[in-house]
């Protein structure tokens, strides 16, 4: 089946709940068993790895045993699990595979957060990390340690958008036996398959484009099979879940996460190539755009590319020039996160967060995201807001 059939057929047969076309919510912490033969049959299950059955509201329920199998389908991995947060989604996966004494391999244009998780939790637990520059391919062979247990990927990177090669990357840890494992928000599991190049685990902020429409957090942890057991051993002993209203809306979010991909992906190139034309703009970052870093790499592996991307402008302008600039943009709103139906703008400095990468621009940053909104509303709304950047209108 394509992925996109998946999305409205995958995983949940109508049948089970007498027709009904969507699983019901299931709300629950205890659930009661028949007798104590029904208790240590399913007990002898849960045991098992793969064992997945209705024990505690804590394992899952039938809404979020739908959602795990639709997603651990799209991405072409084994299993899926929930997890209360994107973010929660990373460090866990991390968190998983690692060990005092163990070093890990982390891409230095990652998400903020999981960078703060590596310097303050996973130093303290006693892991050496070691950020390597995300444009690198086999040569990320040369940072491996003996002690190298773990690679983390985001591609392409938060805010500055430099897209991995993933296949590169994978080939050098498997050949040292290190875990790989990905964060692929940014491309949905419908612009890239990460399990057919190599990683082990993948991850996504599901509060992004699988909710897409921000009104849930959530986070997807996916395995292959010789991950699964060590991913289920670890969020079911750390004690993370997901709740199932969260999951029925990231249900919901998934049967048109397709139609609305294709025009996140058609509108965002068009807008990032009419920002690439402006006068006021130095550089537009967008992995579909020739020059971003890892261009190629985008056009051979991924089958598409999302709302996101970021501008950097001109280093002419002043600090309150820019700021008049980005508090007169209407249709876009200014606020963290990305992938529900609206565009949003988010300016950045990514020297503050990450002052290992190579960052040659002077001019202010911003990153945008580009919503389902009419595109001419939107070129309309730029055109008028960067008109405040020039001091005689602000
Ligand atoms: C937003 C985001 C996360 C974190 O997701 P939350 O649900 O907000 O915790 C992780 N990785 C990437 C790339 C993100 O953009």
């Amino acid at each position: 089946m394509h992925s996109e059939t998946v999305l409205l057929h995958g995983a949940y047969d109508p049948e089970t709940f007498g027709g009904v076309v969507n699983p019901p919510v299931f709300r629950a912490s205890t659930i009661v068993f028949r007798d104590m033969e029904d208790m240590e049959t399913r007990a002898r299950a849960m045991s098992s790895p793969d064992g997945q059955e209705l024990w505690y509201g804590r394992k899952g329920t039938p809404t979020t045993f739908a959602l795990q199998e639709m997603l651990a389908q799209l991405e072409g991995g084994y299993r899926s699990l929930l997890v209360s947060s994107g973010l929660a989604a990373c460090t866990s996966a991390i968190m998983a595979f690692v060990k005092s004494g163990d070093h890990v391999l982390i891409c230095n244009s990652v998400y903020g957060p999981t960078r703060h998780f590596a310097d303050t939790v996973l130093r303290r637990c006693g892991v050496t990390v070691t950020y390597y520059d995300s444009t690198a391919g086999s040569d990320i062979g040369a940072l491996f340690r003996p002690n190298t247990t773990l690679v983390f990927l985001e591609s392409p990177g938060s805010q500055t958008f430099e897209v991995q090669d993933v296949p590169a990357i994978c080939a050098q840890a498997r050949k040292r036996g290190a875990k790989v494992v990905m964060d692929n928000t940014w491309a949905t599991p419908l612009f890239f398959k990460p399990f057919e190049h190599g990683v082990d685990v993948s991850v996504h902020a599901a509060t992004k484009y699988i909710v897409g429409h921000s009104d849930a957090t959530m986070g997807v942890i996916t395995a292959n099979r010789e991950a699964w057991a060590t991913i289920r051993e670890y969020v079911y002993a750390a004690g993370l879940h997901a709740g199932p209203d969260d999951a029925y809306l990231a249900l919901r979010g998934l049967r048109t996460m397709a139609i609305r991909l294709e025009r996140h992906f058609r509108h965002g190139v068009d807008i990032a190539n009419w920002l690439a034309n402006r006068p006021e703009v130095e550089r537009v970052l967008h992995p579909a755009l020739p020059d971003t870093p890892g261009h190629l790499i985008w056009a051979r592996d991924y089958k598409g590319a999302s709302g996101l991307f970021s501008v950097v402008l001109k280093p002419t302008f002043s600090r309150d020039t820019f700021r008049s600039f980005i508090d007169n943009l209407h249709l876009f709103g200014l606020g963290f996160s990305w992938g529900g139906f609206e565009s949003l703008v988010m300016p950045f400095d990514p020297r503050h967060e990450r002052p290992d990468g190579n960052w040659p621009y002077d001019g202010f940053a911003f990153r945008r995201h580009i919503g389902l909104e009419a595109k001419e509303d939107l070129i309309a709304d730029l055109e008028n807001a960067l008109r405040f950047l020039h001091a005689q209108y602000s």
